[in-house]
């Protein structure tokens, strides 16, 4: 197989597709605009080479079907919208290297293989127009919201609706793209890192093990407004203290239990340089990719909170704003992963994606996925200087390859 592969192509194609669909700020793929219909025609172009059925789901995700022995399904996928001033590789690598590897199943079975091989383009992964990310996939897996979806509005006071309406998109069918999974088998997705722990562990390639639980709360500490000239220092309720103190205790509980926590926000009131904090929000996000320890991330600092603010002479309320179970990827799928990246590299790892991706909504419906991450440099994505080096790129799209290949056996076998 790997004569037929040709993963310099894949790089070719990325900068062929960064040439049109980019500028001197970075990609401007954003989902449902006339760039993005664009960037979908070209690759419908490319795919017209290839024995495949094209079409486009109720929820506006592309699929192209190659169809096989078995009418179980392997699924690849990724997206080709983009952040505005986004980088060259987040989405559309994952598609274009699953453009290749759609080429290289079809020649090396004649255009018939032993399962049934699609690749999706899922719609508005990003989420950057209307400000939800996921849009495509979760309408597919159904765990879309469609009250929130609904009352959806861009910046310029389009309703998301309305944005769908000009793309063909109906709004309240948008969960029929359900049915493209009836047949689903298993589900694959290489993608940047985003993040620099493979970089700085100078390896080229992980397993991904699952998506992690996000605990997203805010916290508000309440004390008392005072004079700040005549307000002696043992006298004060000062809310921002109590807050302040939090900020090396998550520090503290973030490596207790490996996982990560943020303070991404801290406001105070009255907020004026004369007074002491009457009151103080700070906002906490907490990930882990296990559940145990993300409760126990998120109990300690309920009672830190409580500690500084009896120390403090303060009250503290929490209020939940967004959470999300751990998605664990599937052990076999996960196993053949990591098998792929020693074949290829001689070097493997195991690590959880703090953020989520579609991969995340395809198994919250049941089916068995996996995710590959191939190392980014600097260890920055949604930015014009996201970049992977060509020989990484290439050596990605040979190892996702072989993890097609054995996932192919993998469903033929549990026929
Ligand atoms: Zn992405």
């Amino acid at each position: 197989m790997s004569e037929i592969l040709d993963p310099k192509r894949t790089v070719a194609e990325l900068k062929e597709l960064r040439a049109f669909s980019g500028d001197a700020d970075g990609a401007q793929r954003i989902a449902f605009t006339p760039m993005w219909a664009k960037v979908r025609r070209w690759l419908e172009n490319k795919l017209a080479a290839l024995p495949v059925e094209v079409h486009t789901d109720a929820a506006g995700n592309l699929w192209a079907t190659l169809p096989g022995e078995s009418e179980k399904e392997l699924l690849i996928g990724g997206h080709m919208d983009s952040v505005p001033n986004g980088g060259w590789l987040d989405g559309c690598f994952n598609v274009i290297a699953g453009l290749e590897i759609l080429r290289r199943i079809s020649t090396q079975y004649g255009g018939r293989p032993p399962v049934t091989v699609r690749l999706v383009d899922w719609a508005d992964e990003e989420g950057a127009r209307f400000g939800k990310s996921l849009f495509g996939s979760s309408a597919t897996s159904g765990t879309l919201d469609m009250d929130e979806a609904r009352g959806l509005v861009d910046k310029d006071g389009i309703s998301l609706p309305d944005a769908l309406k000009t793309q063909g998109i109906d709004f309240d069918r948008v969960k029929d793209a359900g049915q493209e999974l009836e047949n689903a088998a298993a589900y694959l997705e290489l993608h940047i890192e985003q993040g620099p722990v493979l970089l700085d562990l100078d390896l080229p390639l992980g397993v991904v093990l699952g998506t992690c639980g996000v605990e997203r709360h805010a916290i508000t500490f309440h004390g008392q407004a005072a004079h700040s000239g005549s307000t002696p220092m043992n006298r004060r309720k000062d809310a921002f203290l109590a807050a302040a103190k939090m900020s090396p205790e998550i520090y503290r509980i973030a490596e207790e239990y490996g996982g990560v926590c943020t303070i991404g926000s801290c406001t105070t009131k009255p907020g004026i340089v004369t007074s002491v904090a009457a009151e103080c929000r700070i906002t906490l996000d907490q990930r882990h990719l296990d559940p145990d320890s993300l409760a126990a991330m998120y109990a300690g600092a309920v009672a830190a909170s409580e500690k500084f603010a009896e120390e403090g002479g303060v009250a503290v309320s929490w209020e939940r704003l967004w959470h999300i179970e751990p998605i664990p990827f599937h052990d076999d799928l996960i196993e053949l992963c990591d098998a792929s990246i020693l074949e290829t590299a001689g070097v493997t790892h195991r690590l959880p994606s703090g953020p989520l991706h579609d991969a995340a909504e395809v198994a919250r419906a049941g089916i068995p996925t996996v995710m590959m991450f191939v190392q980014s440099l600097h260890g920055i994505s949604h930015n014009k200087i996201e970049d992977t080096t060509e020989e990484h790129l290439e050596m990605a799209v040979a190892a996702f390859d072989r993890l097609a290949d054995k996932a192919v056996g993998w469903i033929s076998s549990r026929r």
